[in-house]
């Protein structure tokens, strides 16, 4: 059976009203290419990659944050030990300058103590010296995290406003089809529609053209058995190919 199969009772439309079928087609394939170059602008995929970008900057920076911290608090720390080290030291010169220490054993134990109270305080100046080193480093790696953060939020918002200018079009252009769509739907009976719908869900392509003997849809040449029952089906009889089951509609190039 070439129409809608023994069961099922055969959809009739006007031939006119199947010719708007094959414009309702048109502009369906129009309506998914519109979809299609939405869901795939290359402006998506690169504004992805800069929030992905974004994002490790950001956490870049947290972490450089977080090092000078820490380095700023142990540079402080050690200042303040070498402050505690240096008065020590003055207070035993001062102690040693004075005179009032006369026992040899006393004034040995203080000269030993400061000779190792000065070795300390030049352990902790060089501890002093590699945390300000380690903070330059730090601080000129947050620079530069700083300096490409601010470079991804530029380019990031060139790029949404070519996505939203690229939406705008799509969706001036998608607004347009869908109003043609609407007034082309209304010349073409309900079930018809409905049929041509539920194919358009499963196949994408609801109806196709019968040039030359061959269904525009699935690109195959029809037997000449159905291409006879064609012939035999009346002309509001409303078609279908018997290898994808689309809408056939039939005009002056079918080859009947
Ligand atoms: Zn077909």
């Amino acid at each position: 059976m070439v129409s809608g199969g023994a069961n099922v009772r055969p959809v009739k439309a006007s031939p006119e009203a199947q010719l708007r079928l094959l414009e309702l087609a048109d502009l369906d394939a129009e309506l998914s290419r519109l979809d299609h170059r939405r869901r795939s602008l290359p402006e998506v995929a690169q504004l992805a990659q800069m929030d992905t970008r974004a994002a490790e900057l950001r956490d870049g920076i947290v972490m450089a944050d977080t090092e000078l911290g820490d380095l700023g608090r142990e540079q402080t720390r050690a200042e303040h030990d070498v402050e505690q080290v240096r008065s020590r030291i003055d207070r035993d010169r001062a102690r040693l300058d004075s005179g009032q220490v006369s026992a040899a054993r006393e004034l040995e134990n203080l000269q030993s103590e400061v000779q190792s109270l000065l070795r300390r305080q030049a352990d902790l100046e060089e501890i002093v010296l590699d945390a300000m080193e380690r903070r330059e480093a730090a601080d000129a790696r947050r620079a530069e995290l700083a300096t490409e953060q601010a470079s991804v939020a530029e380019q990031a918002a060139e790029l949404t406003a070519k996505r939203d200018a690229a939406l705008e079009e799509i969706g001036e252009q998608e607004a347009k089809a869908q109003a043609a769509r609407t007034a082309l739907a209304a010349d073409v009976p309900a079930d018809v529609l409905a049929l041509y719908d539920r194919i358009r869900a499963q196949q994408g392509v609801g109806a196709a053209m019968l040039r030359r003997g061959r269904c525009e849809g699935c690109h195959l040449a029809l037997h000449t058995v159905d291409l006879n029952q064609i012939r035999a089906a009346a002309p509001d009889e409303v078609v279908r190919c018997e290898e994808c089951r689309r809408i056939l509609v039939r005009t002056a190039e079918s080859g009947l």
